[in-house]
């Protein structure tokens, strides 16, 4: 195994991740599932670590999927960042949040379905 996938399983091991009691209360838990494309692939940077994202077409794997909806997390800071934060490209940012505010939408509505008298 190399370095760099050395590194990235030893942060998804990691026991201490952050935890953001406000995150997991208003955006949720993701499903579980694989994720197909890394954070770094789909352009995220976090938002405090100085870094490339890529270098030599090797992209640093820092940020990772965090346990909360909309939320990155990096194994450096080992801090949750809400996603449009971790996106450089202020368009991309914009449309990050705005898909972020309609996922916490549809999630509560769903949550007010599901609630039986
Ligand atoms: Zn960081």
């Amino acid at each position: 195994m190399n370095d760099k996938l050395t590194a990235y399983f030893s942060a998804l091991a990691r026991t201490d991740h952050s935890v953001n009691v406000a995150a997991d209360k208003i955006m949720g838990q993701r499903r579980e599932g694989i994720a197909i494309d890394q954070p770094c692939e789909l352009g995220y940077h976090c938002p405090v670590c100085e870094y490339l994202l890529e270098d030599d077409g090797d992209y640093d794997e820092r940020l990772l999927w965090s346990e909360y909806n909309s939320f990155l997390w990096c194994s450096v800071c080992n801090k949750d960042y809400p996603s449009a934060l971790c996106q450089p490209d202020i368009d991309k940012a914009i449309e990050t949040f705005l898909a972020s505010v309609s996922q916490a939408q549809e999630m509560a509505v769903g949550d007010a379905l599901a609630v039986t008298p």
